[in-house]
Order: structure tokens, then C-alpha cells, then sequence
């Protein structure tokens, strides 16, 4: 394929995953043209080929956690990489609406969800060449696989998560969920400092889990509220991040957490939407805070690229497996299988 030409991964509709081919403009000069290396598929992504939450239109050239090469740079494009490097992606935005001007850049007004020209929506993460801001573009270390610098974008929504529940050196931290964004924030939370406890039922995800050196409970044999409680000497965890979206996992955190203070983060979403069953009373005599969290700003993913290129969090556990473009349907159906982490196309 030559650089003006392209192929990707698109959504056709939900459960079906084809490969299509276009033409690409000329680079502007803030603009970098990347070759693509890999491009992880995210929950959301595998959400929509399984019909679970179609929420973005069709055709859906999606793919969000993708790192490449820079092949070519426009005269004016700044940062600190050049022809050759590798760089991953963050979110578009235009900064100059107001919360760009307040360094909010994942709450940018002007990015909408126009199709492209020729009738694509989505951001062509599963392409072989793309065409991007050159401000989106971070520079990551070439010694992580092409599949682990992708995990930049999911890495940034972590720090954000943590950047809003001020956790301090020390403190204890249980996450629910073994899953990748319950490792990715169990990782974080561990390097940030903090005495990190995950809970867990599936022994497949355990078992990766002590497999990266973390404390886990497996709530499958025993009770975790309780577990929790002993492991604390009856006092509770400072903070909980609820990193699966169900109401089991809800009601735990507030049976886990210690009495005045504490904080919990709702990291993962759930479809169908998970329930808080609590009345205000109970946040009020106890002090405490409620967290919600999603997406990450630039700032974020800076944090995020530099815990990933100093390889404070170590994501080389959670891809799954990898596939080549041709096998995108493949890879779909992959990624929604249970228990699986990260699965990669590689470009
Ligand atoms: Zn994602
Ligand atoms: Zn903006």
C-alpha cells in the first residue's frame, strides 16, 4: 500500500468487521502522516461489533488505542519527535473553545461526530496510514511493542481516575475487577504508591493478576467485604475504583470502604446500567466522596506516556493476542470473548 492510499478496519454493522481501502489528502502543516503499528480494541469497540451498545453510526471506522510511526511532518507541527519515532494518539481538540482554553481538552466543544467525506465515522484507528494533528501525538518508547504503546489511551482515562481520587502513598486501595482496566488501574495505583488489593472470581484473571505481582482476592471462595476488613485490621480500605460496571460491585464498595473519608471511584461503566442502592444519610454522617470519571485530557496522557515509556506500569500481560488487518473479524470476535484482555491488530 503507498502512503496516499490506506486500508482499515471498519464497522459495517454490528457482528460484522470488513476491510476497506481510501485515499488520503496531502499532510497540512501542523499535520503528521503515521504508519500505524497496532491498534488494541477497546470495550467499546467490541461493545458495538457485539450489538451490545451500538452507539456510534455506521460505517464505523473506529479503533482509539493505536500507536505508529511518524513517517512525515508538516513544517509546523511541534513536539519532540521526528520522522521514525514512534508516537501514540490522544483525543482530538481544538484549543481554543473554553474548556480547551481551561486545559479540558476531552470536553472540547468543535470535536463532533461528522462523518468523513467519503461517508466514514469513527477515528481509523485500524488503518495502515493515517493523518493527524501533530498536538495529538506523544512520543513512546520503542522498546514496548507497538501493542503495548497503544495502551496510552487507556492508561490516561486511569490517571485521570486517580488524578480525581488524590490517592496518597500508603493508602489502601481495592479494585474490583481483574479485567485490563482493572489492572491497568490496580498498575497505576501500585506506582503511584499506594497498597493496591484486587478482587476477583474468574481464576483465569487471578491468576494474570498475581502473575504481576499484585495482592488478590478471590471472591469467588471467600467473602471479599470481609476479606477486606481483615486484611485491614477491621478498619477498610481508604479507597475502592469499581472497575466493572455491575451492582454487586457497587454495593461492595461501600461495604469495603473504612468509616469516615473514604472514596470511591466508578471507573467502569455497565450496560445494562448498574444501580447505586444507598441513601444520603449514609455519604452524609460519613464523609464521603463519590467519584465519577471518563476520558482523559492532554495532561493525562502525558502522565500516562511517561509511566508506560519508564515502564512503571507494565502492560505486556494484557494483550491477549494479536491479528493481522485482514483478520479483523477475527479479532472482534476475540476481544469479546469472556475473560479475554487486550486483543491487537497489528497494521
Ligand atoms: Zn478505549
Ligand atoms: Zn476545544
Amino acid at each position: 500500500m503507498s502512503e496516499n492510499q490506506t486500508k482499515f478496519g471498519v464497522l459495517i454493522k454490528a457482528g460484522l468487521a470488513e476491510v476497506h481501502q481510501r485515499e488520503l489528502p496531502e499532510i497540512g502543516d501542523n499535520q503528521v502522516l503515521v504508519k500505524h503499528e497496532a491498534c488494541n480494541i477497546c470495550t467499546t469497540d467490541y461493545g458495538q461489533w457485539m450489538g451490545l451498545r451500538e452507539h456510534q453510526p455506521y460505517p464505523m471506522a473506529g479503533g482509539h488505542e493505536f500507536a505508529g510511526i511518524v513517517v512525515k511532518k508538516g513544517p509546523k507541527v511541534v513536539g519532540d519527535f521526528e520522522a521514525g519515532d514512534r508516537v501514540a494518539v490522544a483525543y482530538s481538540f481544538c484549543g481554543e473553545c473554553d474548556p480547551c482554553r481551561h486545559a479540558l481538552t476531552s470536553e472540547c466543544t468543535q470535536v463532533t461526530n461528522e462523518p468523513t467525506e467519503d461517508g466514514y465515522y469513527g477515528a481509523f484507528g485500524f488503518s495502515e496510514y493515517s493523518i493527524r494533528d501533530g498536538r495529538v501525538l506523544i512520543k513512546m518508547n520503542k522498546e514496548l511493542s507497538a501493542s503495548e504503546a497503544s495502551f496510552l489511551e487507556p492508561l490516561a482515562t486511569v490517571v485521570k481516575g486517580l488524578d480525581k481520587l488524590r490517592i496518597k502513598p500508603l493508602e489502601t486501595i481495592i479494585v474490583i475487577g481483574a479485567g485490563t482496566m482493572g489492572l491497568v488501574n490496580a498498575q497505576a495505583a501500585k506506582a503511584y504508591g499506594s497498597r493496591v488489593i484486587v478482587t476477583e472470581v474468574m481464576p483465569e484473571k487471578i491468576e494474570v493478576a498475581e502473575s504481576m505481582g499484585l495482592e488478590v482476592i478471590n471472591a469467588g471462595d471467600c467473602n471479599p467485604v470481609e476479606k477486606v476488613k481483615e486484611l485491614t485490621d477491621g478498619k477498610g480500605a481508604d479507597a475502592v475504583i469499581i472497575a466493572v460496571g455491575a451492582n454487586i460491585a457497587n454495593k461492595q464498595a461501600f461495604e469495603m470502604v473504612k468509616k469516615y473519608d473514604a472514596r470511591i471511584l466508578y471507573f467502569a461503566a455497565g450496560y445494562p446500567a448498574p444501580e447505586l442502592k444507598v441513601d444520603s444519610n449514609f455519604i452524609h454522617y460519613r464523609k464521603m466522596e463519590l467519584v465519577g470519571t471518563y476520558g482523559a485530557d492532554m495532561k493525562d496522557f502525558f502522565t500516562a506516556a511517561n509511566l508506560l515509556n519508564k515502564k512503571m506500569v507494565d502492560v505486556s500481560k494484557l494483550v491477549q493476542c494479536t491479528f493481522p488487518l485482514s483478520e479483523i473479524q477475527e479479532a472482534y470476535k476475540a476481544a469479546s470473548t469472556p475473560g479475554s484482555y487486550r486483543v491487537s491488530v497489528i497494521l
